[in-house]
């Protein structure tokens, strides 16, 4: 099974993922994870990365795309992936639907969660206190949610397009309503 997680920055979708993997033994593939630990490494690719995430900026398709080849044939042994953070372009959907087809393997679900504007901001500056993230200044969410609305949003409209289950999911309340909600949709 190939899920993807998607939603806004700040809807949770990592939180949601971590709680999928530990209950629903499904393995998390986080982009922004793995940058970050490049990032933190110094290896080329977080140096290349690092500014343009702290600025809120994607990085290039194809050096994510690359990231998520050399991982996805590993996490596929296991009972499924669920993908958080890719595909965030169209271009990134079509690469990896190609990865996937290669193995005879497709999107089965994507789980959107669904979050007003106001407090995906407010969420991330509360995080921004506790955790000192790069990219969690004013100016850089207000970048995240600006690529979010002109090229992530898209990948939802692609999959619904190409007739991919789409459950978009209420991701207002505490953790484990959300988890609720999100563990129905999955069944
Ligand atoms: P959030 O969804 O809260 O913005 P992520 O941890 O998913 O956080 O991503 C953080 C940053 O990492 C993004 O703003 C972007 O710079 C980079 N990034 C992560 N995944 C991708 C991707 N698939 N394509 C391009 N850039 C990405």
């Amino acid at each position: 099974m190939i899920g993807v997680i998607f939603g806004p920055p700040g809807s949770g979708k990592g939180t949601q993922a971590t709680r999928i993997e530990k209950e629903l033994h499904l393995k998390h593939l986080s982009t922004g994870d793995i940058l970050r630990a490049e990032v933190a490494k110094g290896t080329p690719i977080g140096e290349k990365a690092g500014r343009l995430m702290a600025a809120g900026d994607l990085v290039p398709d194809a050096l994510i795309v690359d990231i998520v080849r050399a991982r996805l044939p590993q996490a596929e042994t296991g009972a499924g992936v669920l993908l958080d953070g890719f595909p965030r372009t169209l271009a990134q959907a079509r690469a990896l639907d190609a990865m996937l087809s290669e193995e005879g393997h497709r999107v089965d679900v994507v789980i959107a969660l669904v979050v007003p504007e106001a407090t995906l901001v407010d969420r991330i500056l509360h995080r921004a206190a506790v955790e000192g993230r790069a990219d969690d200044t004013r100016q850089a969410i207000a970048e995240r949610m600006h690529e979010y609305h002109t090229l992530t949003a898209a990948v939802l409209e692609y999959y619904k397009g190409k007739g991919v289950r789409v459950e978009e999911i209420d991701g207002m309340g505490d953790i484990d309503a959300v988890f609720a909600r999100v563990k129905q949709a999955l069944r």
